[in-house]
């Protein structure tokens, strides 16, 4: 007989932790395909989480920490080490869910509804054309943080990292504690995608190079990397010849970019954004399909948890709706902007008919500007003039509005101005 809840939650890292806990007088479960909840704050062990949310500097565990502590309290049934290997959406208010487990093999559930929140995937060297073997030693920053962090092994002995984002950065200054040599951070962008408080607290600090519109181009060994070759690049990333230069090292760590991740999403047809490559969301972070939400990181890549947790509490809020029978017709108004402007804006669509015109914004510019005001027009009347001293593509911003009624043939526009 297939067991039956209203809801399911795909997913127990912060997002789909903080959803689950606001999901009040329905019957919910977890579904988490590794041994212990948390997400990728199991292996986060530096601090600077729950700064909004908490008012307090935290550790990543001890954050999600929080919300495993509540969870023992519900009556939440949680599935780890449980794999989803099918979803079959027979039609509103009735999916089916196949899972796998080591304990009860291949089972069946059915839901009403799904809250996904099954994060994001780093880029491999594959996916940035390194040439050269496939050595022992190359390995993405988030493996590299889980062996040093979780596994207590030190991955390489001297290293280069490739690409600045903030995982990269905040492993520099973590494999320089554990008494690895970090030579450099190359960063093909000739500016980081890391926050500023990273780069001063993890390379700065650590007196570790960062070396802008430089990259790797070839790696060198067999069995185990023994080094690579960096070169400059111009401004449409072309190598500069006779600026290649070999550096001996037997560890190369990609901090190349995260995915958020959506086979599953994909395979059920919802449809993805291509500036987020995560699900269209409504304001409501319900997806172009009824009754199925999404939150989290496997939306947009957030470089805060608390935004992160806050996606989760607004996906729940408005599942409870939908369970209790206050569903919507699916009238969704896209939001315009200019891609040279903004690299992405969530939500991308507002649906007209539902009653929750509070609309919370997360937005990335496309490139640095100094004295900025990001205005919202609804048919070109202004709604929001919000000021910046400046914007830069790895700070995530954030604008909560009420936007009103809206009728079918209303037009939605961002813009950026500079003063
Ligand atoms: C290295 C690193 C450093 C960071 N540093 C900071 C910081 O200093 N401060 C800060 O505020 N934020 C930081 N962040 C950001 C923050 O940790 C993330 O934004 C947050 O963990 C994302 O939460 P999530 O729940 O969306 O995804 P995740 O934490 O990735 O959780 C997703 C969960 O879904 C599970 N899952 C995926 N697919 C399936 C499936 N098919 N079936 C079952 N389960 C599945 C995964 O196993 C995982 O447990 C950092 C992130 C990283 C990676």
């Amino acid at each position: 007989m297939m067991i039956e809840y209203d809801v399911c939650v795909i997913g127990a890292g912060p997002a789909g932790l903080s959803a689950a806990l606001q999901l009040k007088d329905c019957s919910v479960c977890m579904i988490e395909r590794e041994e212990k909840p948390g997400g990728i704050l199991k292996q986060c062990i530096h601090d600077g989480f729950g700064l909004i949310k908490f008012n307090a500097e935290m550790t990543g565990p001890e954050y999600s920490q929080r919300y495993i502590d509540e969870l023992m309290t519900t009556d939440i049934k949680v599935y780890m080490k449980t794999f989803v290997s099918n979803i079959n959406y027979i039609c509103e208010k009735n999916i089916q869910i196949e899972l796998i487990n080591p304990e009860q093999g291949m089972f069946q559930i059915k839901v009403k509804s799904i809250i996904f929140a099954t994060g994001c995937r780093e880029r491999t060297a594959k996916q940035v054309f390194i040439h050269g073997e496939r050595p022992a030693g190359i390995l993405t920053a988030g493996s590299a943080q889980y062996f040093v962090n979780v596994s207590g092994y030190l991955p390489c002995r001297k290293c280069v990292i490739l690409g600045s984002g903030d995982i990269g950065l905040i492993m520099a200054r973590r494999l320089t504690l554990e008494g690895a040599e970090v030579l450099g951070v190359y960063e093909i962008k000739d500016s980081s995608s890391g926050l500023q408080r990273n780069i001063a607290q993890c390379l700065e600090d650590f007196n570790i190079p960062l070396h802008l519109s430089e990259t790797v181009i070839k790696t060198h060994g067999d069995d185990r990397l023994t080094g690579v070759t960096v070169a400059k690049v111009d401004s449409e990333f072309n190598v500069i010849k006779g600026t290649e230069k070999y550096l001996e090292c037997d560890g190369l760590i990609l901090s190349v970019g995260l995915i958020p991740e959506n086979e599953l999403t994909k395979e059920m047809g919802i449809q993805i954004d291509s500036h987020t490559k995560g699900p269209i969301v409504d304001q409501n972070m319900m997806t172009s399909l009824k009754g199925v939400f999404a939150c989290g990181n496997q939306v947009h890549v957030n470089d805060l948890v608390d935004y992160v947790s806050k996606s989760g509490e607004i996906a729940a809020k408005a599942c409870m709706e939908y369970i209790k029978g206050n569903d919507y017709e699916k009238e969704d108004i896209r939001i315009k902007f200019d891609d040279s402007e903004f690299l992405y804006i969530v939500p991308q669509v507002i649906n007209r008919q539902n009653e929750n015109m509070n609309v919370t914004f997360f937005f990335r510019s496309s490139r640095k500007l100094r004295d900025a005001y990001v205005k919202i027009e609804i048919n070109d009347k202004e709604i929001v003039n919000k000021s910046y001293i400046a914007l830069n593509p790895p700070e995530l911003q954030v604008i909560d509005i009420a936007l009103g009624t809206l009728s079918q043939h209303d037009n939605i526009k961002f813009k950026i101005n500079q003063r």
